[in-house]
């Protein structure tokens, strides 16, 4: 296809979806409850009550907590050609901050590995903004004509238009349309954390990863080619034929991303853990790492469920992606590297992917329930969820046999001659090689020695605790320290010096 036909048919798509000016009927319901400025209060007809499906009963109460948390309307069609997708979001964001606001934030992530995201006819409360980038344009910042006060809420909406790449790029390639597989990884515009620091946005870090925001609801439609197998986030809340296209509308919350996959290739295969649906999908030739896949993800399901409290969602995806990652955590979904799946390519392995099954899956406890800020303190979420993998190991096939994946971080850390560089870095902080060593390797050691001194009652416990007091909220090291010592009724501060700071 030539860049002439590539633009007409981005334009087509544009034109043939909502201003943000005039709202189809399927945008009524939001738009009703963005009008203007006002205290977001509950409504007869609930909101927030379509998201019940996509949380196990355990956990749907929560939905009535969080009747201010931000809420996404986004509509993307994604084109024939499937790497062209024209998107429009409309945001209700409250301000649940304690001082007013002069600006919101919108991170544009596909913009870091390029040119690939515009955003247009950015409205807020219906009023004409201009777009203004920042930080490589991965960051949009939007004007507010009026502060918006403590409690108070606001409708901001924008077309957005993409280009997916067709080769791996930025962000370890996550965002990619290759070997007839779409990844979606952070779409569309999401609005960062705000916090003492103000307005979360810098320029994307060359290791770690990028998210760091609040719990959010997402309301997703998507038009697709009929032949294409969906997979992500959220779950189906309805799906229909039109004029021979799929358009299926998945609701996903409360939770940080919305992750989204297809390809024509997509075979599936689903097993229930308690009233969670898992489903792994895998292309024909791989069907052995598929099924690998699930099984994995079966068994790290019940031992977190078990040890950190009940995962909330009714369905958990498990996704073979191209990435130059082994693998990548979203809400309700996991991305896995293709290459583990095939035992001919010069990464495949099986071993490494059912490890990064068990890892990407503990994310979904520490990352998604429990958020921290990846940039600043990777360490938090990710050394954590490293020594989670040990214990799916532990869970699985006994303390013995887990003491390999306890060598494999001695080995990471052994790359940089195990010097005792403190885990607690901002990601920045590392050189590229010191990163995955220092994180990945030398980190879950650190929680190995916090068992050494609590004991493994009290860790188990802290772990416990840690979860959920911070569940749908955002943790931090400090954080994490204090209620370690709680735990302990004992001075960590020796420990923590020793490794993390
Ligand atoms: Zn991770």
């Amino acid at each position: 296809m030539t860049l002439t036909n590539r633009l007409l048919i981005s334009l087509i798509l544009l034109f043939s979806l909502a201003g943000c000016a005039s709202l189809p009927a399927v945008q009524t319901q939001i738009a009703n409850q963005a009008e203007g400025r006002s205290q977001v209060t509950p409504t007869a007809a609930d909101p927030l009550a379509q998201y019940d499906a996509n949380l196990v009963e355990t956990y749907q109460p929560v939905l009535a907590e969080m009747k201010t948390a931000t809420r996404y309307r986004i509509e993307i069609e994604i084109a024939d050609s499937i790497s062209a997708i024209a998107g429009y979001q409309k945001v209700l964001y409250s301000n649940n901050e304690d001082v007013p606001l002069k600006e919101v934030y919108f991170r544009l992530f596909p913009n870091n590995s390029g040119s690939y995201m515009t955003v247009s006819d950015l409205k807020v409360d219906g009023e004409p903004v201009q777009v203004v980038l920042d930080h490589r344009n991965t960051a949009m910042r939007v004007e507010l004509p009026d502060e918006l006060q403590p409690g108070q809420s606001v409708s901001i909406c924008m077309d957005f238009n993409q280009t997916v790449p067709s080769e791996m790029g930025g962000n370890y390639g996550l965002y990619v349309y290759l070997d007839e597989i779409l990844s979606l990884d952070q779409f569309f515009p999401i609005i960062p954390v705000y916090n003492e620091e103000g307005w979360n946005v810098e320029d994307p870090p060359i290791n770690a990863d990028m998210l760091y925001s609040d719990e959010a609801f997402f309301d997703v439609q998507v038009s697709a080619p009929s032949q294409l197998v969906l997979a992500g986030s959220g779950v189906a809340i309805s799906s229909s034929d039109q004029d021979g296209r799929q358009v299926v509308r998945y609701a996903g919350g409360p939770q940080r991303d919305f992750f989204l996959a297809a390809s024509p290739l997509f075979l599936s295969a689903s097993r229930k853990v308690g009233d969670t649906k898992v489903t792994s999908f895998f292309l024909d030739e791989y069907r052995d790492g598929g099924m690998l896949v699930l099984e994995s993800a079966v068994h790290a399901l019940e031992s977190y469920n078990e040890r950190f409290g009940l995962y909330p969602y009714t369905e958990l995806d498990l996704i073979s992606t191209p990435m130059f990652a082994g693998g990548m955590e979203y809400s309700s979904a996991v991305s896995l590297s293709l290459y583990y799946y095939n035992p001919d390519h010069n990464i495949g392995n099986l071993t490494f992917l059912e490890s990064v099954v068990a890892h990407e899956i503990a994310h979904q406890w520490f990352f998604n329930q429990v958020m921290s800020d990846q940039i600043e303190e990777p360490w938090l979420d990710e050394s954590l969820v490293q020594y989670a993998t040990y214990l799916y190991y532990v869970d699985r096939y006994g303390e013995n046999n887990a003491e390999g994946f306890v060598d494999s971080w001695y080995q990471r850390w052994a790359s940089v001659k195990l010097e005792s560089i403190p885990i607690g870095m901002p990601a920045a902080a590392y050189s590229e090689d010191e990163y995955g060593p220092i994180v990945y390797g030398r980190g879950p050691l650190f929680f190995a020695a916090l068992k050494e001194k609590l004991g493994e009652d009290e860790l188990n416990t802290l772990l416990r605790t840690y979860t959920d007091e911070y569940r749908w909220g955002i943790a931090d090291g400090q954080k994490f320290k204090t209620l370690a010592e709680e735990t302990c009724a004992c001075d960590l501060t020796p420990l923590f010096e020793e490794w993390v700071y």
